[in-house]
């Protein structure tokens, strides 16, 4: 044993506290409880909740704001502002088919509902 390790070593029955957890002889002054384990994550698709501004022009798979069930929404075609404006349009430049976009689908808005709780979701604009 060299000068300087015997210098260093702790005497017999002295014990040595030390604040770096690193140091294999760090003893926690106040001991945490062992982990408890975690519940295991649900890995069920959660569809996202309704975005009233964002929907598409199809039935949409979300959950109902609402309800809060994952749905299918129903949905209604509406004409709105889009559609008259389209017929307006049409009127000037070809008369005889101004008809054609209060008939046609694409033109109208689209209006979701919830089909377990019946409250409205959100729309599609025509124009958007
Ligand atoms: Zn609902």
């Amino acid at each position: 044993m060299s000068e300087k390790e015997k210098l260093y070593t702790p005497t017999k029955g002295y014990t040595t506290f030390t604040s770096n957890p690193n140091n294999p002889d760090y003893q926690p002054l106040h001991p945490q409880p062992p982990p408890q384990p975690q519940p295991r994550p649900l890995h069920h698709f959660q569809p996202p909740v309704a975005d009233p501004t964002n929907l598409p022009k199809r039935p949409a798979t979300l959950r109902c704001p609402y309800c809060q069930v994952s749905v299918i929404t129903n949905v209604k075609y509406r004409r709105g502002l889009a559609t008259y404006a389209l017929a307006a349009f049409t009127c000037v430049v070809c008369l005889p088919f101004f008809w054609v976009p209060l008939v046609v689908k694409s033109t109208r808005d689209v209006i979701h509902t919830c089909p377990r709780c019946g409250q409205y979701i959100g729309r599609h604009d025509a124009c958007s």
